[in-house]
């Protein structure tokens, strides 16, 4: 079996590190084919790779096969009504509009049933769909448990799919798809979250390099004594003499304010989110406001830590994935909600 061929997801602007840059950088380093979510990113993507295969995983938009032709992106199809859509837009010039079909292996989300697609691809006089079928694809539910019995069965299922249409390339792996088995790889894998550091692996050790560092300036420092609350609604309150620390970042920059850190949740096990300043890691103290975060940096030397010094949020010792299970969510939410207000500085 050849190796598969690897193609890069890159909605939700290219999972929040910026679709104009990652796209041509994914581009230069060999990526010739790309998915996004819906066709506003196809078209942002279009005017930057020229000639990517692009494919919108959202489907045929409603009305919108038009657009999808004049800027060559190719839908997934994902219903019996959108293949009748796209057929439709195409107006029997079956050859203008290659297309992916969607198979449902078990997420029940988008996608052909197996009876469905089963039924289609027996259906006489062929070809049946009128246009080219570029793509035959599924999606995991639950690949980052590598254990789970469900992977297997879509294994097979896909398997089975594939089986009748063998001439026609496949694609089933996402990022932790591809760590599973050979299985899985098919023609085509379909990273999007290992591409921007993420682990693929959540039970071992990230395979990946970081790619995302994030780092906000101290606005301010100052002592809170004994008894004292810091923070909106009072709800995290010093129980010895504290040394605070205000970085300018907060929810409206898309750190989650579930990562608040009041006395129930320091006294709970859930894990706390932290700041490196200075080399340590600093917990979070009260509330994330829309624009500042309060964190504790009394554990740090007073000469390590001035106002304006920088401390790192997302870095090299504090993974996307590890602020995600601090904010009671995942790596994939904290990375596409990466605030705007971020100044992006890219590094070839
Ligand atoms: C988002 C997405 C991917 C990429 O998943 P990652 O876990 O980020 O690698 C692949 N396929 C489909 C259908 C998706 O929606």
């Amino acid at each position: 079996m050849a190796p598969a061929g690897c193609a890069a997801v890159v909605k939700a602007d290219a999972y929040g590190t910026g679709l104009v840059e990652a796209g041509p950088a994914l581009a230069a380093a060999g990526c010739d084919t790309f998915f996004v979510a819906v066709p506003s990113e196809g078209i942002a993507l279009r005017t930057k790779c020229p000639s990517a295969t692009i494919y919108i995983l959202n489907g045929l938009a409603a009305g919108q096969g038009a657009l999808y032709l004049a800027h060559c992106l190719r839908p997934v199809l994902g219903s019996l009504a959108e293949i009748g859509d796209w057929q439709a837009t195409l107006r029997g010039d079956a050859d203008r509009g290659p297309a992916a079909l969607h198979i449902d292996t078990g997420m029940n989300r988008l996608g052909l049933s197996m009876r469905e697609f089963a039924s289609l691809m027996s259906a006489s006089p062929k070809p049946v769909l009128g246009f080219p079928l570029a793509l035959l694809m599924s999606h995991f539910v639950t690949a980052d448990n590598a254990d789970h019995p469900l992977n297997g069965r879509q294994i097979r299922e896909f398997g089975q799919a594939r089986a009748l249409c063998p001439e026609i390339p496949a694609s089933l792996a996402n990022s932790s798809g591809i760590f599973l088995t050979r299985d899985a790889h098919h023609d085509l894998a379909r990273p999007g979250y290992a591409l921007f550091g993420g682990n693929p692996t959540p039970r071992g050790e990230n395979p990946m390099r970081n790619v995302v560092t994030l780092t906000v300036p101290i606005v301010q420092l100052r002592i809170v004594e004994k008894g004292e609350s810091v923070g909106y609604d009072a709800r995290w309150t010093a129980l010895g003499r504290r040394r605070i620390a205000t970085l300018s970042a907060g929810y409206a920059d898309g750190y989650p304010r579930g990562a608040s850190v009041t006395d129930e949740r320091r006294k709970s096990a859930a894990p706390i989110a932290e700041a490196i300043i200075a080399g340590r890691r600093c917990p979070f103290v009260g509330r994330v406001s829309m624009d500042l975060i309060t964190v504790d940096v009394t554990d740090v030397s007073e000469e390590e830590v001035r106002c304006g010094d920088s401390a790192v949020l997302i870095g090299e010792g504090l993974s996307i994935d590890e602020v995600g299970r601090r904010a009671d969510t995942i790596g994939y939410e904290i990375l596409t909600r990466l605030g705007r207000r971020f100044e992006r500085i890219y590094r070839r």
